[in-house]
């Protein structure tokens, strides 16, 4: 089996495995890892998604991580998922289909990457005799579905952040009400983009870093994005299109689970291109429409998951357009930072249409769709996957088979479904005393002293 190696997409710091990704997040530079080489996907199909979850990611974790260690890893993982195919897929209409990547604990497709990479954490630093502590910002789900697969963990402390009264009250209350001894929840006053950066700048504090064990799980952690290419090749398989392009149209935020279906692509499945769908947060529809990204304030939405302005993994797929050049790709990012504008070269911006388009959809957009796929089918979709809906059908062409992903179950975000269609859906049984639960839950200001001084604070051992 071919083994993988890990660089920095800005270029400035040594290769390393996939176990120092895993617990590093990102890399020392401030770049993002990327492997060095594009494992090829095998020809098998098995039947099983766990299954082909090893079978997908085994190159990626080959050179730290023993199979016959990792395999029940991913069987143990997945076996929480409330439906038999982990992620199914059921058609909307003729020819376009949603990959339902809900049925983990928390109801958002992030469970789908979490849920491994808790277990993931817990094997290595078993290993290592080590502990960490888990930093990161949310714009809603990120935040419940990492505490979810870290909570009661020995070796793991974990604190998130989120921005104050932005998220909704059931993401909320999924962060708060979490009765863990090592897991913190944090409401900053300020955007997701200021948690984010909260983050990246805890991370540049190389003294605090080393001093607290500082560790990443959002979405720039590789061990995410890795979990997330396996649902690309899974619902081909449902669809027995493993070998016929299929477009993807994928609500988008921190642009984590696009590039997975990227990276899917890069490793030989068959992909007609991928729509990226934005609410009126769009820098990347408009990104891939002029060629330059220009950074606007961020604008609260029915879809808070993607009220997000700088699409953090973007950087990788910046660096894949400009060749794998580390130092280039830094240069337009630190312009884009300091000057909030960018631009691709003419054959740049080229190769990104060659594979993604992209729409947005206004908040009235996004109810009409809810509330038609509702009179039409009877179900009931959240804003997210609406928007990921009204995009596709908006960009197809009449004989293109569109995949939409379906991000979050309708109950995570009640108020708008109930807006759209008069219907407030139900909370699964796992969590139907969730507004009976106690929040716990720390106010911080958006100050780097303070947040760093808070979270020394709660860190154990
Ligand atoms: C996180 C999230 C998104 C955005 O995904 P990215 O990987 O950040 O692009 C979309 N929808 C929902 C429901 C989410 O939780």
């Amino acid at each position: 089996m071919s083994m993988v190696t890990y660089a920095s997409s800005r270029g400035r710091s040594p290769e390393i495995g996939f176990t120092d990704t895993l617990l590093g997040g990102l890399a020392p530079d401030g770049g993002l890892y990327l492997p060095t080489d594009w494992p090829r996907l095998t020809e098998s199909a098995p039947s099983t998604y766990a299954d082909l979850a090893t079978a997908v990611m085994a190159p990626f974790v080959a050179d730290s991580i023993d199979l016959d260690d990792f395999a029940p890893m991913v069987d143990d993982a997945y076996s929480a998922f409330a439906h038999p195919d982990v992620c199914p897929l059921v058609e909307l209409e003729p020819g376009h289909h949603l990959l339902e990547l809900f049925y983990g604990p928390t109801l958002a497709f992030k469970d789908v990457a979490l849920q491994l990479v808790g277990r993931l954490f817990d094997h290595e630093l078993e290993r290592r005799d080590q502990r960490v502590t888990i930093v990161g910002a949310t714009s809603g789900d990120t935040g419940s579905a990492a505490m979810e697969a870290v909570r009661n963990r020995e070796r793991v402390d974990i604190v998130i952040l989120f921005p104050k009264g932005r998220t909704s009250e059931v993401q909320r209350r999924q962060m708060t009400t979490l009765d863990a001894p090592n897991v913190h929840a944090v409401a900053i006053d300020g955007t997701f983009d200021d948690c984010q950066d909260l983050v990246k700048a805890m991370f540049a504090d190389e003294a605090f870093r080393t001093r607290v064990g500082l560790s990443a799980v959002n979405s720039i952690n590789w061990a995410r994005v890795m979990a997330q290419i396996v649902y690309y090749v899974w619902a081909a398989q449902l669809l027995d299109r493993r070998s016929t392009p299929t477009t993807f149209c994928v609500p988008t935020g921190n642009f984590g689970n696009v590039f997975a279906g990227h990276v899917a692509h890069r490793m030989g499945l068959p992909v007609d291109r991928f729509i990226v769908a934005s609410n009126t947060n769009d820098i990347l529809t408009r990104l891939i429409a002029s060629g330059e990204m220009v950074a606007e304030d961020v604008v609260a939405t029915l879809s808070p998951s993607m009220d997000i302005q700088i699409s953090s993994n973007l950087e990788r797929l910046l660096f894949e357009l400009l060749d794998g050049n580390g130092p280039a790709t830094a240069e337009l990012i630190s312009g884009f930072r300091a000057h909030g504008r960018a631009a691709l070269s003419a054959s740049q911006h080229e190769a990104l249409i060659a594979e993604f388009a992209g729409t947005r959809l206004t908040d009235a957009e996004t109810l009409e769709i809810i509330s038609e796929v509702h009179e039409r089918s009877g179900m009931l979709v959240e804003p997210h996957t609406a928007i990921g809906i009204g995009a596709a059908r908006r960009v197809r062409r009449p004989d293109e088979t569109v995949v939409t992903l379906a991000t979050a179950h309708p109950a995570k975000f009640p108020d708008a479904v109930e807006q759209a269609t008069g219907i407030r859906p139900g909370l699964p049984a796992h969590l139907h005393d969730l507004f009976d639960r106690a929040e716990r839950v720390h106010d911080l200001p958006n100050d780097l002293h303070v947040v760093e001084d808070f979270v020394q604070s709660v860190r154990r051992g």
